[in-house]
């Protein structure tokens, strides 16, 4: 197992691609924080419930990743409930789709915040407190394809995922050499509540699949078994990168 020993804390655990990573980092054996806006929804207390049923400690954690208090809190809260936290993944984000010429500054500071602001805040509670406990961490950020291709209506979000992937290096330079790695996974079109409306849609889902050369949306267990990859000792000598774990779909 990749990760026997680790306890990892990961933002949006409570669906979709975050539920992905949470089961795939319990199977190898990690305990898990798992970190949501809400959890008091059922979808929360069913990944809780998986992990522990697995043999795994797991323990939802509110927090808005947006808000340093709330961020800060929970923090505190999952370091003393676990002892330590060796692996932060920066999973939670929203998507809306928004022309730009309608787009409003709400919009536009409610995306940019949880997706950039956010993993940034995260990122920086978990590493003030690793380096004051001299102990060695990993962060594994959730980018998008839409770092690398131009979808309508995504000027907020895609400078946002962009951003990611530039923050992604710039915390790897000032963290690994402390004995933080930092690495990035941007998932393509992957089959979870965000992408739901596009699944349903038969006018839509042809033509989104035409341009993936595996011809199908991944599994959110796929981008699990990437970021489980990057957060082990198997990845000991990569920091900084990024990979598109898309079917070959930014390549199109
Ligand atoms: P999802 O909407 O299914 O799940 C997101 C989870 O994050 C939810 O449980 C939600 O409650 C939580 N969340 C939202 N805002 C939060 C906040 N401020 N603080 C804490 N938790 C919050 O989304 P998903 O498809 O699983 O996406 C997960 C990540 O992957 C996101 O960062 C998204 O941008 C990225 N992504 C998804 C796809 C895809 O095809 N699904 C593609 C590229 C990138």
């Amino acid at each position: 197992m990749k990760l026997s020993g680790k306890v990892a804390l990961i933002t949006g655990g409570g669906q979709g691609i975050g539920r992905g990573i949470a089961e795939v980092f319990a199977e190898e054996g990690a305990d898990v924080a798992l970190n949501d806006i809400d959890i008091t929804t059922t979808a929360v207390n069913d990944v809780v419930e998986w992990i522990r049923s697995r043999g795994r400690r797991s323990k939802p954690f509110q927090a808005d990743v947006a808000n340093r208090l709330e961020v800060e809190v929970m923090f505190e809260q999952a370091w003393r409930e676990f002892g330590h936290i060796d692996i932060l993944v920066n999973n939670a984000g929203i998507e809306t789709i928004v022309p730009f010429l309608d787009l409003t500054d709400e919009q536009w500071t409610r995306v940019t915040d949880v997706d950039l602001r956010g993993p940034w805040l995260c990122s920086q509670v978990f590493c003030k407190r690793a380096v004051a406990e001299n102990r060695k961490g990993n962060i594994v950020n959730i980018g998008s394809i839409q770092a690398a291709k131009v979808l309508p209506g995504r000027t907020h979000y895609a400078p946002a995922k962009l951003g990611i992937e530039a923050m992604t290096r710039n915390i790897s330079a000032e963290m690994t050499p402390l004995g933080i790695r930092v690495n990035c996974v941007h998932p393509g079109f992957i089959a979870t509540n965000m992408t739901a409306w596009i699944l349903n849609n038969p006018q839509i889902l042809p033509d989104i699949l035409k341009q993936i050369s595996s011809a199908r949306p991944g599994q959110p267990r796929e981008i699990g078994t990437a970021a489980a990859f990057f957060a082990s000792e198997e990845a000991s000598y990569i920091t900084g990168q990024s990979i598109h774990v898309d079917g070959g779909w930014a390549l199109k």
